[in-house]
């Protein structure tokens, strides 16, 4: 009996498809004869012809609704995702998921979502898709905690008076990873890391003194999962997002990509070396907001997206990011999620707060 291969084509909805991940995916979805493009969105820029149904701006849901795709690539940047990763859950469609933020602000809304609609839920963050492989199979009560890498991003051994004047172009400059802006402010501040935190810990079911964080800066290894005998599994491979959102995209067949094969035949250091959140507060704040839980997140991310905008805009230096946002943590206390309403509020309230810190720090 020979092998029996599936033949059905996924076809895909790409939000965010004039993006960093976007145009990645297109290549991958280019690439591969299953893999057939349906629905493609962008926030602003013009995308006509780029799939047989576009939309730029607006309501997401509605160009879901009318594709009906097997599988949603949410690949929206900010909060601004939260609607189409919530469609794609509650109905048991497959989700592709490199927007973090909509899961760090509503984790409990997300995953009761899913839990009713019985879809699948694939990480694109790479630490993430590292972990869940990691993780694929194996037994819950085996696992003592993962391990998510962080660069250390471009400001990586600086002090905090280093980073007093660093502009938006400094921080623009990541060693490893080329992204879109905002997430790359959020891997020079450690917040991306932070957001990471949270994600993980929505993906995985799993509790926050459970989930480790360390620098590791060559970007090789890209998540790690401990077991509690004692034995640590590891994903490598080079630094290319086309890898996750391939794997997420071709789940479970693991299709082949142009990516070349990480080189053992050349001297490769993996270095390691513990995180310095004195400096680098983001990641404090993200904990604390994980651990407070309810609303704490939402209103974390939301003042994050405020405070990096105006950091963007040279209106607030970049230690003032933090203090921004443990500004607004304060100002909107943290309440139990019931309702995506409840969600909606916490955000705005965040937003506000954070402007009014933010203009206060300018
Ligand atoms: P980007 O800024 O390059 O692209 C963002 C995309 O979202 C663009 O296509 C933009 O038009 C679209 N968009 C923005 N607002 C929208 C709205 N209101 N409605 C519809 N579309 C909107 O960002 P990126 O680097 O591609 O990151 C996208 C997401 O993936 C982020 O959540 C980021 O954290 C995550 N992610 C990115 C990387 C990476 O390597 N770039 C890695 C891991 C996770
Ligand atoms: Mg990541």
């Amino acid at each position: 009996m020979g092998f029996v291969h599936s033949v059905a084509m996924k076809r895909i909805a790409l939000l965010g498809a004039t993006g960093s991940i976007g145009r990645q995916a297109l290549e991958i979805i280019d690439g591969h004869p299953r893999l057939e493009l349906v629905a493609a969105a962008s926030g602003s820029q013009p995308i006509d012809g780029l799939a047989p149904l576009t939309q730029v701006g607006g309501d997401l849901t509605e160009l879901l609704e009318r594709a009906q795709p097997d599988v949603v690539l949410n690949a929206v940047v900010g909060f601004a995702g939260l609607p189409a990763t919530l469609w794609a859950l509650e109905r048991g469609v497959d989700l592709a998921l490199a927007n973090k933020e909509s899961l760090v602000a509503a984790g409990d809304l997300a995953t009761a979502a899913q839990r009713r609609g019985g879809g699948r839920l694939l990480p694109v963050d790479s630490e993430h898709s590292a972990a869940y492989q990691c993780l694929e199979e194996r037994r819950p009560e085996g696992v003592h905690s993962l391990v998510l890498t962080a660069s250390g991003g471009p400001f990586r051994g600086r002090s905090r008076e280093e980073l007093t004047d660093v502009g938006p172009e400094d921080a623009l400059a990541h060693p490893t990873w080329s992204m879109g802006p905002k997430i790359t402010i959020d891997s020079a501040t450690l917040m991306n890391k932070g957001l990471e935190v949270i994600e993980a810990h929505h993906l995985f079911a799993i509790p926050y003194d459970a989930i480790e964080v360390v620098v590791h800066p060559q970007s090789i290894v890209h998540g790690m999962v401990r077991f509690r005998d004692g034995a640590l599994l590891a994903h490598a491979g080079l630094p290319d997002m086309r890898v996750p959102i391939s794997w997420a995209l071709t789940h479970p067949g693991r299709e082949a990509t142009s990516v070349p094969a990480l080189d053992l035949t050349r001297p490769l250091s993996l270095d390691f070396e513990p995180v310095d959140v004195e400096t680098f507060r983001c990641l404090a704040l993200a904990r604390e907001a994980g651990a407070a839980g309810g609303t704490a997140p939402c209103v974390l991310n939301a003042a994050n997206e405020v405070a990096v905008g105006a950091f963007l805009e040279g209106r607030i230096g970049f230690l003032d990011i933090a203090a921004v946002v443990e500004e607004a943590l304060a100002r909107v206390p943290a309440e139990p999620v019931e309702s995506l309403e409840q969600v909606l509020d916490a955000d705005r309230r965040a937003r506000a707060a954070a402007a009014g810190a933010g203009a206060a720090a300018a």
